[in-house]
C-alpha cells in the first residue's frame, strides 16, 4: 500500500487540514517534507516532488503541537513589534481612526507625507526608501502631537495647579511619555498620538502629576484620580493597545 507519487499542481487542490486548519502545500522546493508557518500564520507543508500523501498526512497531525505553539510566538512577535508595509491601503491610527496609506505620484513634496481626513498620502519616491519614509511618517505623528498639545494640554496643567511646562514630541524607545524633575519639561512618544484622544489625555495628565509626585505610590494615583477619574481604565486599555502600537518597524 503506497500512495507515492510524484506530483505537482494536483497537490495544490488537495486540501490538508491540522487542527482544522487549512494548510498550504508547496511542492519540490524541498528534497524532505518539512513545516512552517508565515507570518500571518498559515502553516506551510512543504514536499518534495515525490511524496505519499498518507506519509504527509501523518506528518501534518503529529506536529500539530509544534504548529500551534509556533502560531502563538509569531502571535506575540506581531503584536510586539508590529510592522507595516509601504503599500496603498496600510493602515495607520492616528489619534484613534484608521488612515490608509495611499502612494501618489508628487514631484512636489518629495520628502513628507500629507494627512487627509481618511488617509496618509506618501510620494512614491519616498514609499521606495524605508529610511526616509519611516522619517516622514514619525515627523507626521509629531505634527500631529504638536498641534494636538496646543489645544490638548492646557486644562490638564490647570487642574493639577501646575504651571504649564514645556512639552514636546520625539522618540522614547518604550515609553508614552516622560517627566523631567531637573527641568521640569514632559516629553511624549511621537508614537502615543495613534491613541485615541482620552489615552493620550492619560499620558499627558500621568506625566504632569509627576510634576507635584515623583512615584507611582498611592499618592500619585489618588492625584490623578482627582482630575482623571478614569485613570485606572485608561492605564489598563493603555497596556493593551502598547501591544499593537506602531514603532516605525517596516517591512
Ligand atoms: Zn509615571
Amino acid at each position: 500500500m503506497t500512495s507515492a507519487i510524484v506530483c505537482s499542481a494536483e497537490c495544490d487542490t488537495l486540501t490538508f487540514r491540522v487542527q482544522g486548519q487549512h494548510v498550504q502545500v508547496r511542492i519540490g522546493a524541498r528534497r524532505r517534507m518539512a513545516l512552517s508557518v508565515e507570518h500571518d500564520g498559515t502553516p506551510v507543508l512543504h514536499l518534495p516532488a515525490v511524496h505519499d500523501h498518507e506519509e504527509a498526512r501523518r506528518f501534518l497531525d503529529s506536529h500539530g503541537d509544534w504548529i500551534a505553539r509556533k502560531q502563538s510566538d509569531r502571535a506575540r512577535l506581531a503584536l510586539l513589534k508590529p510592522a507595516k508595509q509601504l503599500l496603498d491601503g496600510e493602515g495607520f491610527l492616528v489619534l484613534g481612526r484608521n488612515r490608509m496609506l495611499q502612494l501618489v505620484d508628487d514631484t512636489r513634496h518629495r520628502s513628507s507625507v500629507t494627512l487627509t481626513g481618511t488617509t496618509i498620502e506618501m510620494p512614491r519616491e519616498l514609499a521606495a526608501d524605508q529610511a526616509k519614509a519611516r522619517d516622514a511618517l514619525k515627523a507626521m505623528y509629531r505634527a500631529v502631537g504638536r498641534e494636538w498639545l496646543l489645544e490638548g494640554f492646557r486644562p490638564w496643567a490647570g487642574r493639577l495647579g501646575i504651571e504649564e511646562p514645556p512639552i514636546s514630541v520625539r522618540d522614547l524607545g518604550g515609553r508614552w511619555g516622560s517627566f523631567s524633575r531637573t527641568t521640569g519639561a514632559v516629553t511624549l512618544h511621537w508614537a502615543a498620538f495613534q491613541l485615541p484622544d482620552p489615552l493620550v489625555a492619560y499620558v499627558l495628565t500621568h506625566e504632569l502629576t509627576h510634576a507635584l509626585v515623583s512615584h507611582h505610590g498611592k499618592a500619585f494615583w489618588s492625584t490623578l484620580r482627582d482630575v482623571l477619574p478614569e485613570c485606572d481604565s485608561h492605564r489598563r486599555e493603555l497596556d493593551l493597545f502598547a501591544r499593537q502600537a506602531w514603532l516605525g518597524e517596516i517591512h
